[in-house]
């Protein structure tokens, strides 16, 4: 077999600091030089922000965050940036508060420290997403990609179990789309199936014992890697789908990833069998779709599109723009009829077939 590829390495620092976000967030704020921060953070997150920002030379906070960072919340952010003078960026939150910092970033260059509070992984990428009249664009920018991370599994004990297995989830589907997505290359698998394997062993303690930081940080640790994997692969079928379902109907992110997985997986498997064994070990399984299942099960995971608000009748509107961007490499064939039939499955949370 040759082994021919090239693999780009995005240049960030990751820290993991369980219990030290505050000092590690300082040490970077000081190592980039800033003087005026603008601490970024949903008002949910605020008493965490608070803490970690204590002793930083905060220009601004910055509290209105929406998920998928509709334009107007863009703007909002970028005008109170340039109004304080900011310097430095410090998103401490979701994929949504982290993807608000990337808008600012997108417009103005300025640095990013994460702070991440889920399992989202946008700290680890330099992808961006806007959303306008329920379509998103994405794109990819060097300059929004954080230059640090602070991984601190303590700041996710408050995470609700529900969200915290939405979301571990979400970082799960990152490294299944990773075994299959354009740019897939055998890094990206090696992340994915370690990724996989982390999500794995931490996902059932945070259920078991969500207030103890011990099984969130693997599952923090397995969100990093998928990131990782996720932003070299690139979006595979499942991504695709995901994306056109959030931004046409406002669905929540994470949920949505999780209902849609076994599907994408199920599908897919049999036309990629090397993705699949990988899959499968890395859940100590012995096929791919029935370890996915037995974990999901484990988890209690989200099961249907339609307890989070998609009617029936919203599933033709769906299919042809997630045709048109769906990837001419994935495994399985596309057709109008496959996707139909993928996103009606899911809908009503039928077996995977
Ligand atoms: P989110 O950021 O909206 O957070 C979900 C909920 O969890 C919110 O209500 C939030 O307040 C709450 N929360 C977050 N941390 C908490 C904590 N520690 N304790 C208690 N509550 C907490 O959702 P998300 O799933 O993290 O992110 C979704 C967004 O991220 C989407 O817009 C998605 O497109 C984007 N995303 C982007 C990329 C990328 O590479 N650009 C990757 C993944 C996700």
């Amino acid at each position: 077999m040759t082994i021919a590829f090239s693999h780009d390495w995005l240049p960030q620092r990751v820290v993991f600091a369980p219990g030290e976000a505050p000092t590690a967030v300082a040490a970077e704020v000081g190592r980039l030089g800033a003087r005026r921060v603008m601490v970024i953070a949903a008002e949910a997150e605020r008493a965490l922000a608070d803490r970690i920002s204590e002793g930083l030379p905060v220009a601004v906070r910055h509290s209105d965050v929406a998920m998928h960072v509709p334009v107007e919340v863009a703007e909002r952010a970028r005008k109170a940036a340039s109004a304080n003078t900011a310097d430095l960026l410090v998103s401490v939150g979701g994929g949504s508060t982290t993807g608000l910092a990337k808008a600012v970033a997108l417009s103005s260059g300025l640095p990013i420290v994460a702070v991440p509070t889920t399992y989202a992984g946008s700290e680890a990428t330099s992808v961006w997403g806007l959303t306008e009249d329920r379509r998103k664009t994405t794109g990819v920018d060097p300059r929004v990609l954080p230059q640090a991370v602070i991984y601190d599994a303590e700041l996710t004990v408050s995470l609700p179990v529900a969200m915290s297995v939405a979301s571990g989830l979400n970082a799960l589907a990152h490294c299944v789309d990773s075994m299959w997505a354009p740019r897939s290359d055998p890094i990206d698998r090696a992340l994915a199936a370690e990724g996989i394997a982390a999500l794995n062993a931490g996902l059932p303690v945070v259920v078991d014992d969500p207030s103890s930081a011990y099984g969130r940080q693997y599952a923090l640790y397995g969100a990093y890697l998928s990131a990782k994997a996720f932003s070299s692969a690139g979006s595979g079928l499942h991504h695709k789908i995901c994306h056109v379902l959030g931004g046409m109907f406002d669905l929540p992110h994470a949920q949505t990833h999780a209902v849609v997985l076994p599907h994408v997986l199920a599908l897919n498997a049999p036309h990629a069998p090397e993705a699949a064994d990988r899959i499968a070990a890395a859940l100590g399984a012995t096929d791919a779709l029935t370890g996915l299942q037995s974990l999901r099960q484990r988890l209690d995971a989200p099961r249907s599109l339609r307890e989070y608000g998609l009617a029936e009748s919203d599933i033709p509107a769906a299919v042809e723009p997630i045709v048109a961007v769906a990837p001419p490499s994935n495994p399985a064939a596309i057709s109008p009829q496959t996707i139909s039939c993928l996103l009606h499955a899911a809908w009503e949370g039928a077996d995977p077939k």
